[in-house]
């Protein structure tokens, strides 16, 4: 059969590197196949199946239409999701994921049904850059909730200030977003003209998504920086046994190097259990309560609130305050949906990854 050659030379998987293989995988992907599989990397989920990019010879990738019946699992955060790294089983039987690898970083969010699973959007993202389009006022609120869904995949943002040529002043919007965003570097950009698209491309390596609101310029971008060829990869090959033709239109390689993970669930994106997220969008605030007086000051009222004088200082804008607790109220809530079991299965992946920081965060909450 065709695909055992790919078995045999698959030691090293080189044409993955365009879809973000690197090195440190070698080990991980050893450590969780019986040597009858080969890696891959999911580019599309569907019920029961997905779509696994995997190494076709030296220097060509094929997509196969995998069965993940031995992956599942009755918690959905443990499904394959595009952006995963697989170990896929191809043989006479059929084609299976046999294992998942861990993942390095992971966008979830609550699923649409009544039951409050989360659901994760997209794996091993590196980058989330957020669009806003500079041709109105940039809604700071929003732009909070996606770097603290951001923060907490672990993955880092990058605010995308878009349509430059139609601000009045982009200077003055960046600022104001810079206020809002601690950590997170802001780039202003417009496809139209191409002012900016250079260093976006720079600062995309690794996998990235793009999330922002409905008309924020996210796949005019897209298209800018995948260049249209970009668009349809690899045509299938050979004798089209265990795979169909298709196209990685949800996960894509950028010329530049890095890929693009552009799916339906990760445009309409929204918070999650982001506590540790939030601690990070804010972290001025949080590094201001280190100084109040009391421990468990809630920055009403409190004497020697430092937060409330930062605030009279000038140096803190009342907005950001008014919009930490509504965002933590709002996180709270979705928090509380949350059943036991799931918190303690991710308590204890976090505790395998060493985050221990937020592991105990997690168990005093409980
Ligand atoms: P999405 O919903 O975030 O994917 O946004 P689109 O990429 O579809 O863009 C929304 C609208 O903004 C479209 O009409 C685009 O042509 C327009 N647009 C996108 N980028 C730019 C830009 O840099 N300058 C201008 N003037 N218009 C843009
Ligand atoms: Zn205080």
């Amino acid at each position: 059969m065709r695909h055992s050659s790919v078995s045999a030379d698959s030691v090293y998987p080189r044409p993955l590197e365009a879809y973000g293989w690197s090195t440190e995988l070698d080990d991980i992907f050893t450590s969780v196949t019986d040597g009858s599989s080969v890696p891959g990397r999911v580019v599309r989920v569907d019920r029961g199946r997905c779509d696994v990019v995997i190494a076709d010879g030296d220097s060509a990738v094929s997509v196969v239409h995998a069965d993940t019946g031995p992956v599942a699992d009755p918690d959905p955060m443990r499904l394959p999701c595009t952006g995963d790294w697989a170990a896929v089983s191809i043989s006479a039987a059929g084609t299976y994921v046999q294992a998942l690898l861990p993942r390095r970083t992971a966008m979830v969010r609550s699923s649409a049904s009544q039951r409050s699973e989360g659901q994760v959007l997209a794996a091993n993202v590196d980058t989330i850059a957020i669009a806003v389009s500079l041709d109105a006022e940039p809604d700071l609120g929003r732009i909070e909730r996606f770097l603290a869904l951001a923060w907490e995949s672990g993955a880092q943002p990058l605010m995308v200030l878009t349509k430059s040529d139609l601000a009045e002043d982009a200077d003055a919007v960046r600022e104001t977003v810079e206020q809002a965003a601690p950590g997170v570097d802001v780039l202003v950009v417009s496809a139209t003209t191409g002012e900016g698209m250079d260093i976006l491309g720079a600062c995309l390596s690794g996998t990235n998504v793009l999330v922002g609101q409905s008309g924020a310029g996210k796949s005019t971008i897209a298209n800018a920086l995948l260049g249209r060829s970009a668009m349809d990869v690899q045509k299938t090959r050979g004798d089209g046994k265990g795979r169909h033709t298709t196209t990685t239109r949800e996960l894509m390689p950028l010329p530049g190097g890095g890929v693009l993970i552009d799916t339906p669930g990760v445009r309409g994106v929204g918070m999650y259990d982001a506590s540790d997220g939030l601690q990070q969008v804010f972290s001025e605030i949080e590094a201001l309560a280190e100084d109040c007086r009391f421990r468990d000051c809630e920055h009403f009222a409190e004497p020697g609130c430092a937060v409330v004088e930062a605030i009279e200082d000038g140096m803190l804008p009342q907005r950001r305050l008014d919009s930490y607790r509504k965002l933590v109220r709002e996180n709270e809530w979705i928090a509380s949906r949350s059943d036991a079991r799931l918190r303690q299965d991710r308590l204890k992946d976090l505790k395998a990854q060493g985050k221990q920081g937020m592991a105990n965060m997690i168990a005093k909450r409980g």
